[in-house]
């Protein structure tokens, strides 16, 4: 069994990730400052004697280092996500993603750590030309979140190749799930759509809705992680979706409610869909929830979207005035 830390560990795709680590057995430190991440996502781990949560901000590293002792993998998901607060805060984004990830990675050198999966973003492909996008496609980041995003990418890379840190950095594409954020800035389209059904308001479809979407159910995601901190690759850059790609009008098909349409934002891909020939290949990752399961069990968790923000379109106009601004 082995001891593992996760960064981020609170927030949605870390909080899965942790659950099924202690399901294997494995012990588990997460660290979060609970910025974004929320402490009751972990409540079936919480009193596990496995498992142990440290509230702490990976930007400071003066005590970080403890917490890395006897590591054998670190699942590396803290940052800060999102597009506009990064256009607002850009240089919170870099202290989080970039100077976070650099203490991350020295903690890890320091403590000989066997390896490191690194949360990457689809993001740093922009406006892809080729469908699916591999991983050869070319870098096109459009705005902060992405830019930072990439730098830790490209970090985590470097000090992998140089103090042999056996990185894999993990490109993910619209994750979606149970627990996926919902406060805040406005954010991903399940959480939008979800809190609009169960408020019986309608949803707010962007453009004309036929944009595509790589939608990746969180236990898939979850897998992939677990298979790459377990294998024996190392140095990799891998997609991590489906393959797939679907409209936002098949997700409103399925959710079944009104619409209304709101202005298409500018510098947003028509579509996302991830190559995964290579993962399938070098991993034997392949995804398993097809997308109208994944969608039912999102619709399954009716509380959690009951208490999520409700946004409508004119507080989307509000807050979406600085992309339309700068993502021209
Ligand atoms: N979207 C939408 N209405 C919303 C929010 C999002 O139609 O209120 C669409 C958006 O145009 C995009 C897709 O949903 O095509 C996914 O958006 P999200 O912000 O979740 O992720 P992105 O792919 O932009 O990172």
């Amino acid at each position: 069994m082995a001891n593992i830390l996760v960064t981020g560990g609170a927030g949605f795709i870390g909080s899965h990730l942790v659950e099924k680590l202690i399901q294997n057995k494995h012990s588990v430190i997460v660290i979060d400052n609970l910025k974004t991440g929320r402490k009751q996502n972990l409540n079936n781990v919480i009193e596990n004697k496995k498992f142990k949560f440290v509230k702490y901000d990976i930007t400071d590293k003066k005590k970080l280092n403890k917490y890395f002792r006897k590591i054998d993998i670190v699942f590396h998901l803290a940052a800060l996500a999102e597009i506009v607060p990064s256009i607002e805060n850009p240089d919170e984004y870099f202290e989080t993603n970039v100077a976070g990830t650099l203490n991350v990675l020295e903690a890890s050198k320091k403590n000989n750590v066997k390896k490191i999966i690194y949360a990457a973003s689809s993001s740093c492909y922009g406006l892809p030309k080729k469908f699916p996008t591999s991983e050869k496609e070319n870098i096109d980041c459009r705005y902060p979140y992405a830019l930072t995003k990439h730098l830790g990418e490209q970090m985590i890379l470097h000090w992998s190749k140089v103090f042999k840190l056996n990185a894999i950095s993990l490109r993910l594409f619209n994750v979606y799930g149970p627990r996926s954020r919902t406060s805040g800035t406005y954010g991903a389209v399940f959480g939008v759509f979800l809190a609009q059904k169960f408020a019986k308001k309608p949803f707010t479809v962007v453009g004309d809705g036929k944009q595509k979407r790589d939608f990746t159910y969180v236990s898939d995601v979850v897998d992939c992680f677990i298979k790459s901190g377990f294998s024996n690759v190392s140095d990799q850059i891998f997609n991590v979706g489906t393959g797939k790609a679907k409209s936002i009008n098949s997700l409103v098909k399925l959710l079944k409610g009104e619409v209304v349409y709101i202005p298409k934002r500018p510098g947003e891909p028509d579509i996302t869909q991830a190559n995964i020939k290579k993962i399938k290949s070098f991993l034997g990752w392949a995804p398993k929830v097809s997308f109208e399961n994944g969608v039912k069990k999102v619709l399954a968790e009716k509380a959690q979207w009951k208490n999520a923000p409700l946004w409508n379109q004119v507080k989307i106009k509000n807050a979406t005035k600085l992309w339309f601004k700068y993502l021209k």
